[in-house]
């Protein structure tokens, strides 16, 4: 083992006993005895991070936290948000919204079924919110469902209230305060819940976890999910948007065309090295030490995903 393995390790072992420990004062306690690793790490992180508020275009904004980024679009009908964080993000998401205005959530829509995303669905659909989603993400949240990779954690059945009350398969549109949305589902990607929503008016596109900027992506294998798969949601994106276009990701500053090209290009590159070094019969170790990311890897590696993460990710779907 290399000495930067060991630290890597020991690290891993820290986060993962100090976000079990810290987790537990405010986790609701159906998670608790399964809180651990990065997740539990996520839950801890959630409780405590800013969430600060960026304008976009027109009456839409995003708050940006430790978890999925959220969407805000305001006006006669109440908020609408796209995504609705960590569970534990829960007080400096509603301290943010309060900011902006008094009036009340009436519609949440989840860009797929990720407890970074969705966490937040039993309080907001308390608050007086409808909530949308494609039918996979009402599927994962109304079973049981466990995520491998570096999650390894099973996620409970959802409460009643965080579950999705309007779903679709394909294509759905809706118009709130002034404002037409159009809800598209990708092909396998991220997860197979994944849903894009676009502002039309505004040209503002929201894509979930089909694009992280300059992060390396988590890749849920467990819930449908691969490389290719997100390098085909990638190619999807560049070609719903133009140079004006502004583009929300799941995770990450709120970006452009070029920062989904950009993506593209990181997920292509790794995916063809990897899938190379896999090809010649090196073991994952082995593809891990060669560092085919390293380029991006003090950049994109920071995130969710550490670099041998994000790398083991990949191999498993090459
Ligand atoms: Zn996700």
């Amino acid at each position: 083992m290399t000495t930067e393995a060991s630290l890597e390790i020991s690290r891993r072992l820290f986060l993962t006993a100090g976000g079990t420990a810290a987790a537990a004062c405010f986790v609701p306690s159906r998670l608790v005895a399964k809180t651990d690793g990065l997740v539990g790490s996520a839950f801890k992180e959630a409780a405590t991070a800013k969430v600060t508020i960026q304008n976009l275009r027109r009456n839409i904004s995003v708050l940006l936290g430790a978890g999925g980024n959220i969407a805000v679009l305001t006006g006669p009908d109440g908020k609408l948000l796209v995504d609705a964080e960590i569970v534990t993000a829960r007080p400096n998401v509603s301290k943010a919204l309060a900011s902006i205005n008094a009036d009340p959530i009436k519609q949440l829509i989840n860009t797929h079924w990720h407890f970074d995303h969705t966490g937040g669905n039993e309080w907001v659909h308390q608050a007086g919110a409808s909530i949308l989603a494609h039918e996979n993400t009402r599927k994962r949240l109304s079973e049981a469902t466990r995520v491998e990779g570096n999650w390894q954690y099973t996620f409970p059945v959802a409460p009643a209230g965080a579950i999705p009350s309007t779903i679709f398969k394909n294509e759905y549109s809706l118009h709130a305060n002034n404002t037409t949305l159009m809800l598209q589902h990708y092909l396998p990607a991220h997860t197979d819940s994944d849903i894009s929503v676009h502002f039309v008016e505004a040209d503002i596109l929201h894509t979930g976890d089909t694009f992280w900027n300059r992060d390396y992506p988590f890749i849920d294998y467990s819930t449908g999910g691969s490389i290719n798969g997100h390098i085909r949601a990638a190619e999807a994106n560049i070609a719903k948007v133009t140079d004006k276009t502004i583009v929300i990701p799941g995770h990450g500053a709120v970006g452009g065309k070029a920062d989904l090209i950009l993506f593209r290009q990181v997920l292509v590159e790794i995916r063809d090295k990897v899938a190379a070094l896999k090809k010649q019969g090196k073991p994952l170790p082995e593809v891990i030490a060669a560092k085919p990311g390293a380029r991006y890897d003090a950049e994109w590696g920071n995130l969710f995903q550490n670099p041998s993460d994000f790398i083991a990710l990949v191999y498993q779907g090459v």
